[in-house]
């Protein structure tokens, strides 16, 4: 792949204040961009991050037309970078497109430009364990008009982000409320796909529950509000009696996170039990009752794997582990965390390495 690359006169790196990144707070100095028109992407390039003019009628401020997705560079133990599964992120944006009627981006161009950006922008990779740069790529239709109809014309971006932990207080169980009103997908919807529309669903929901002291919502299914569907924005996994369950993918409403896919790699390497089914509400709530609900964690490329402590159904509040961080939990976060930073052999291959 060709691609022109015009590096930023200055650098803002000396102003982050890397004690206190946050997430999502400091943009490192370059994206990589590539546009698509005539029914082809081109013209991939490297430019500084910097203000896009827009109009007032780009199609994607009225109907939501974008995608997005997010992935890490980890600086390795040994030196070096490696970028975590760039290869899923690419399929799985392929997969979000179908559905919102976005070409697809070719993999080539989407790795190809994660490597490019981390490695241009190879200083912005923290050094400090726990901290990552994320990767953000972005597409989003950019004809001007105002009929509902699919754009003709696309851009597709990648910005970088130095990042600590999601979740300021790192491993620690947070407190979720079940959501049995508001809706964040339906089997036929955009469920499955990583969309922004998605996210302004989940808003109302989510901002209420941290108003009333969560972290997050667990959202239910939008039929019968019994079925488990997601937390927040990260899939959702229970240990019951010993055994590791997670909803399927199979309604379509939940995304197919790429932390979900290696949590069951690791899962059946190590020789647990693991389910992948439906799961309901009134189960969770008997295993709670018989003392069996042990763990419940969310997984997600922010904060990789987040023990729920309490979680909250109408008038019924279950503590999980005693608001601790389980056994399974620790494990799976050790063991996905030593991956990426190298402190782990990768047997699974799922590091992608630039030297820089
Ligand atoms: C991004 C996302 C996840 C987590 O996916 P990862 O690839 O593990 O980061 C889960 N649910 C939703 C709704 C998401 O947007």
């Amino acid at each position: 792949m060709k691609f022109s690359i015009t590096k930023s006169i200055s650098s803002k790196i000396n102003s982050v204040d890397w004690k206190n990144l946050g997430f999502g707070k400091y943009l490192s100095d370059h994206v990589f961009i590539a546009d698509y028109s005539n029914g082809s992407w081109q013209n991939a390039r490297i430019e500084p991050y910097a203000p896009m003019p827009i109009e007032p009628a780009m199609v994607t401020l009225h109907y939501a037309q974008t995608i997005f997705e997010g992935l890490k560079a980890f600086r390795n133990v040994n030196g070096g970078i490696n970028i975590f599964r760039p290869d899923k992120n690419a399929e799985r944006m392929a997969t979000s497109g179908k559905l919102i009627c976005i070409p697809e981006i070719p993999k080539e161009i989407f790795v190809e430009g994660c490597k490019e950006l981390a490695k241009i922008d190879h200083a912005w990779v923290p050094k400090e364990q726990g901290h990552s740069l994320y990767l953000r790529p972005l597409i989003y239709g950019s004809d001007n008009f105002l009929g509902v109809h699919a754009s003709s014309s696309y851009r597709f971006i990648i910005m970088s982000s130095p990042v600590a932990l999601y979740y300021s207080e790192g491993l620690n169980p947070v407190k979720i409320q079940v959501c049995t009103d508001r809706v964040r997908a339906v089997r036929g919807g955009l469920g499955s796909a990583k969309a922004g529309a998605n996210y302004a669903a989940s808003l109302y929901a989510g901002t209420r529950a941290k108003k009333d002291g969560y972290a997050q919502v667990l959202w239910l299914d939008g039929v019968t509000h019994e079925i488990v569907d997601e937390v927040g924005a990260m899939n959702i996994f229970f240990v019951i009696n010993g055994k590791l369950i997670t909803p399927t993918l199979d309604q379509e409403t939940i995304l197919a996170g790429v932390t979900r896919d290696s949590v069951i790699h690791i899962a059946k390497k190590m020789g647990w039990s693991l389910e992948e089914r439906i799961i309901k509400m009134e189960e969770i709530v008997q295993a709670y009752k018989d003392g069996k609900l042990e763990e419940v964690f969310g997984t997600g490329t922010a904060a990789v794997i987040s023990p729920v402590g309490q979680l909250h159904y109408g008038d019924l509040k279950m503590v999980v582990n005693n608001n601790k961080i389980g056994k399974i939990s620790q494990k799976l976060y050790d063991t996905i965390t030593g991956i990426q930073y190298g402190s782990i052999e990768d047997s699974f291959g799922w590091n992608v390495k630039i030297d820089a």
